[in-house]
């Protein structure tokens, strides 16, 4: 299988306002197959965000070499290969304030798609698998935290990306419904032939996976290999 994105020799910095630099990611190797699926887990703060901020290309590295289906894009391509390829559901949601549950996910589907039509329509069966059917028109602010973390979910699927990058999408969920989540991201990523790397701190979402990594002190360390069983 070739690879989705992969980082190499990748090193990532970050200034602590005044004059420090505070290094976060030393030689970062990681190489994201196709339909593959990979956790991540790690202390907060040591760098699962900004790993995958990376392997999203939504940051650039101090050093080192991302690629994107093996080749080196930026600019406006990056964008469009973000747009096309690319589903990310934030750590923090991130839903825009003033559109409702139902608009936060059809804005993402229609910057690559021009048929709103479909567009409403594959956003509503993914509220409905949600159990957020009756939520459509509620604003951010009207939603729970596990509602609002559930609509960032199904805005993230709505263009079948090829790629999921998942930061701690299980945070605020309970257990059931974090087991509904991670079902529907299996049942997507089986369906549409999809990547999955996912960032928790949820143990039993880990063993789940057989692709383990744990990053601290700034490096990432695989912690278990077994043939994938999906
Ligand atoms: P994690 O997701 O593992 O909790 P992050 O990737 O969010 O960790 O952050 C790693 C470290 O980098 C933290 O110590 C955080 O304070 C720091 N950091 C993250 N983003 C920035 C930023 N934009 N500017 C300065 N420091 C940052
Ligand atoms: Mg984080």
């Amino acid at each position: 299988m070739s690879s989705i994105c992969e980082l190499k020799f990748v090193f990532k910095s970050y200034y602590d306002g005044v004059d420090k630099k505070l290094s976060v990611l030393e030689n970062i190797n990681l190489k994201i197959k196709e339909q593959s699926q990979t956790v991540i887990t790690g202390a907060s703060g040591s760098g699962k965000s900004t790993l995958l901020y990376l392997l999203g290309g939504l940051d650039a590295a101090d050093r080192g070499e991302i690629y994107f289906h093996s080749k080196k894009i930026d600019g406006k391509k990056l964008c469009r290969w973000r747009s096309q390829f690319l589903g990310f559901v934030f750590q923090f949601h991130y839903l825009l304030p003033d559109f409702s549950a139902l608009e936060n996910i059809c804005l993402a589907g229609m910057i690559s798609q021009p048929n709103s039509v479909k567009i409403k329509q594959q956003a509503r069966e993914l509220l409905d698998f949600m159990n957020l059917s009756q939520r459509e028109n509620h604003k951010p602010f009207q939603l729970s935290g596990g509602e609002q973390q559930r609509v960032a979910i199904a805005r993230a699927l709505i263009n079948s990306p090829q790629l999921i990058l998942a930061d701690e999408p299980t945070g605020n969920l309970d257990s059931k419904a974090s087991e509904q989540v991670f079902e529907l991201l299996q049942k997507i990523c089986k369906e549409k032939k999809s990547s999955l790397v996912l960032v928790t701190h949820n143990r039993d979402l880990v063993q789940k996976f057989s692709l383990r990594y744990n990053l601290s002190s700034g490096c990432l360390k695989k912690t278990s290999s077994l043939s994938q069983k999906n």
